[in-house]
């Protein structure tokens, strides 16, 4: 059973799609170098029943596919699922649920691994596989999380537990009102329904791996070997459109722009700190939290269109 008594903690492993630019930003003194780095994933020792070889030879069980068998399997499942889904009624879908994300988990482990995805999970962990749409993750396109309890005391470990987490910010923001051409693992994407398509196989790959190798890094030779050799993927990074990227383009806004917006009623001034889902603006103010600079700023979390590009004070650096 998977526990959450307090006298048991978790080891866990994440995987992420990531974006091609890195964020650096502003942080108050008191988070500076409070970001936890994953552990190492330490769940229960199976044998390793797979390491790629210089023969480029697939796990067992996985069919090889030729480059145009690939695309059909493509075609097939955008196929099934703009029929079998309640929300995705088009390939630019406005809405998706999670039961979207286990129908198209159902139909790439039936056409791409005959079963196989779901036979190893059910081999590894008595757990249905977590499948999440994420409106918070704002640069990761996708996660894989492993997660295993451990209890503190005896040592004994408890169920593994899978995921699959897809950022629904990244898709919904692309395909909209920023145009230019946008990759994911390196192959064009005609439409949001591509984009998913994509992301999820990327996300299978991570899955795939943890369940044969019980380790996955998509910076790694074995990781781009299988998702090239059953995906085609040239590439392990999304080119999404982010909010930042929006914000430049739609509204003019970048990280370290001074803008000018109202809060309840009041006008301000601040410095953009931050872009998420909204842009984080840095009010000078005596009584405000001391940061990184020196300074002391009141912290506001804007939506993008409230916000108007104005020239800082003399007194603000440029
Ligand atoms: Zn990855």
């Amino acid at each position: 059973m998977l526990s959450e008594e307090p006298d048991s903690r978790p080891t866990w492993a994440t995987s992420h799609l990531r974006h091609y630019e890195k964020n650096r930003i502003l942080d108050p003194p008191s988070n500076a170098g409070n970001h936890q780095n994953p552990r190492p994933c330490r769940y229960n020792p199976i044998p390793p029943t797979f390491e790629p070889d210089s023969q480029g030879m697939l796990p067992p069980g996985i069919p090889r596919k030729t480059p145009s068998e690939i695309q059909q399997a493509f075609l097939e499942i955008r196929n099934s699922l703009l029929a079998q889904s309640e929300a995705i009624k088009h390939p630019n879908f406005e809405a998706l649920s999670t039961g979207d994300l286990a129908l198209l988990f159902s139909a790439y482990d039936e056409r791409f691994f005959h079963g196989l995805l779901e036979k190893l999970l059910n081999d590894r962990t008595s757990l249905p596989l977590r499948l999440r749409l994420s409106s918070r993750m704002t640069s990761s396109g996708g996660k894989t999380t492993v997660k295993q309890w451990r209890d503190i005391k005896s040592g004994q470990l408890g169920e593994i537990s899978y995921e699959i987490a897809i950022s629904t910010t990244l898709l919904f923001l692309s395909f909209r009102d920023v145009q230019r051409p946008i990759q994911v693992c390196g192959v064009t994407c005609r439409d949001r329904l591509d984009a998913l398509q994509r992301l999820m196989e990327h996300e299978i790959t991570h899955l795939l791996e943890y369940l044969l190798r019980e380790e996955s890094s998509c910076n790694k030779t074995p990781f781009k070997f299988l998702a090239a050799t059953i995906f085609g993927h040239t590439d392990t990074r999304h080119q999404l459109i982010s909010q930042k990227e929006r914000a430049a383009t739609q509204f003019g806004i970048r990280r370290g722009s001074w803008v000018r917006f109202l809060y309840e009623g009041q006008p301000m001034e601040g410095r953009v700190n931050r872009i998420t889902k909204r842009a984080t603006i840095l009010v000078p103010s005596k009584t405000g939290t001391l940061y990184s600079d020196g300074r002391k700023y009141s912290n506001f979390y804007i939506p993008l269109g409230l916000l108007d590009p104005a020239d800082p004070p003399p007194s603000e650096p440029r």
